[in-house]
This record gives C-alpha cells, structure tokens and sequence, in this order.
C-alpha cells in the first residue's frame, strides 16, 4: 500500500483515456493524482531535482516535472549555456519523457 505521510511529487501527466492533463505522485507504490490540474495549486511538491518541498501555485500548472525556485533558476542557466550551443532543443525535450 502507498505510504500515507509523505509529501507528493507531482508530475503532469496526460491521461490516455480522455486527453486530460492531471497531476499525480511519481512515487513508488502511490496511486494519488488529482482530478482537476487547479487542485495542485498551494499544496506541497516535491520538487523534481533536489527532492525538497516546495508549494505550487498557478506558475506550475503547466510544467510537467515541477521544480523549487533554486532548482528552476539553475535549470534556466543551464537551458541558455545549452541554446547558446546549439543544443536547447535537446534539453526540452528531455522534459517530456512519458
Ligand atoms: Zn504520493
Ligand atoms: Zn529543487
């Protein structure tokens, strides 16, 4: 069974069925997503690189692996170093993974 007292990593998925975008815990062994994308917004996530908490607001409604504020600046430099050689494409992608 999913450990109750944890705090959810969100990740944006799309639901094959219906097209619906949600978000539910990338966790092993949890099934919790959240139905409607907006419920996400001042709930606790973790964030994707650093694993540390961090409260969602509408910002992340469309990023798929959300991210804290450090983590995103860093990201944000290392996207430009990317573009600035040739090599942004790559790195969005990398977001995208199913
Ligand atoms: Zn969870
Ligand atoms: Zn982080």
């Amino acid at each position: 069974m999913a450990k109750k007292n944890h705090i959810h990593m969100y990740e944006l998925i799309t639901l094959k069925a219906s097209g619906r975008k949600v978000f539910k815990c990338m966790l092993v062994d949890c099934t919790h997503y959240l139905p409607e994308r907006e419920l996400v917004i001042g709930r606790k996530s973790l964030c994707h690189i650093c694993k540390e908490p961090l409260v969602m607001t509408r910002e992340h409604l469309e990023i798929k692996k959300p991210v804290c504020e450090p983590c995103r600046d860093i990201r944000a430099k290392r996207r430009e170093a990317m573009i600035a050689v040739g090599r942004g494409g790559e790195l969005l992608e990398e977001a995208d993974a199913d």
